[in-house]
């Protein structure tokens, strides 16, 4: 874990000019110009232009490209999960405010007709609406876990997956990085202590290596989750002071709040004891999962290169595209 100790952060240099300094718009606002993102009057919300949509697919082609010798399982999940399965992972306890819930309406017909006569009049509508099994996934990870368990004790080799989804997290920001609805890709590994580190180890140095060869500033730190009030902060605390958080950060926004593009996260027991999940030798399994925000890293270069992907640096194309 030497690496680990000496951050290899530096100071950025000021971020490329956003534009017209005399009229300074947004970069948000030059996406939606530019159609990269395309505005749906929610904050965090957006369609994905297709250009936008080329640089996420060359990039989750490029981490299965970094990953592919691993032999890691593919699945993907939708992008909700079961609402037990939701409660019985502990995420209330960390981030009751970002879960988002899928109501649906229950009701009969006269519920029904409560219901058009309030949305009519702009009243609230949601009375009849009652909450079903399905949660929206908060992490690509989430919905793994009960699935692995339920496959019994790990093989001595323990588990690797490969997973990516549709994200939700009840964060309205601004800020283009700060998405409700994201892809997150993942690779997750279960097994012993030794096992889960050697693989953050690993992505640590592959992750850093993709992002500096795409051309982008960057500084692995120390990090912690967002926990929810004040006994979240010594969880914060906590996570920070073992070193069981670290994420790659880009400035995209600005230079003195760069941008989590990556994480790279041991959650030691915490899921192999919430789900059961066994070592081939009776021990609780650990856990480790390496996330890359797709949208994430393609405003990283979009902030870089600029808007325009035919103008990119060649050997930053040649990665993304061959
Ligand atoms: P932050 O500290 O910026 O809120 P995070 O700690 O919540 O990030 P993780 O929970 O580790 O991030 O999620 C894994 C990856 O998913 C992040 O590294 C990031 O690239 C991406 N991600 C997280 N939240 C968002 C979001 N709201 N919009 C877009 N991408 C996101
Ligand atoms: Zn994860
Ligand atoms: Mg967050």
């Amino acid at each position: 874990m030497d690496s680990l100790a000496d951050p290899t952060s530096t100071p950025f240099e000021a971020l490329p000019s956003a534009g017209d300094e005399a009229e300074p718009r947004s970069f948000l606002d030059r996406l939606f110009d530019r159609g990269h993102l395309v505005r749906t009057g929610i904050d965090g919300l957006y369609g994905r232009g297709g250009d936008f949509e080329s640089v996420v697919e060359a990039l989750d082609a490029l981490v299965s490209r970094l990953g592919a010798a691993d032999g890691a399982e593919r699945i993907r999940f939708p992008p909700g999960m079961s609402r037990p399965a939701f409660e019985r992972s502990g995420y209330l306890k960390g981030f009751p405010n970002l879960a988002g819930t899928v109501h649906s309406f229950c009701g009969d017909e006269a519920a029904h007709a409560r219901l058009l006569a309030c949305v009519e009049a702009g009243k609230d509508w949601t009375e009849d609406q009652a909450c079903t099994d399905i949660v929206l996934t908060p992490a690509a990870c989430y919905p793994l876990y009960p699935v692995a368990a339920a496959r019994g004790p790990l093989p001595a080799e323990g588990l690797l997956f490969d997973l990516q989804s549709y994200c939700f997290r009840h964060e309205p920001s601004v800020e283009p990085t700060r998405m409700q609805m994201f892809r997150m890709r993942e690779y997750v590994r279960m097994g012993s202590p030794e096992q889960v580190l050697a693989f953050r180890e690993v992505w640590l140095e592959r992750g850093t290596a993709m992002m500096r060869d795409l051309g982008l500033p960057l500084a692995v730190d120390p990090a912690n989750d967002p926990f929810f009030g004040r006994a979240g902060r010594m969880l914060a605390n906590n996570q920070r002071m073992q070193g069981l958080k670290f994420e790659l950060n880009v400035p995209v926004n600005s230079t003195e709040q760069p941008t989590a593009c990556l994480s790279f996260n041991y959650h030691q027991d915490h899921f192999g004891s919430t789900w059961e999940i066994g070592q081939a030798d009776g021990a609780v399994a650990h856990t480790a999962c390496v996330g890359f925000g797709l949208e994430r890293i393609t405003l990283a270069l979009l902030r870089h290169h600029g808007l325009d992907l035919a103008a990119w640096p060649a050997d930053v194309r040649k990665q993304l595209w061959g």
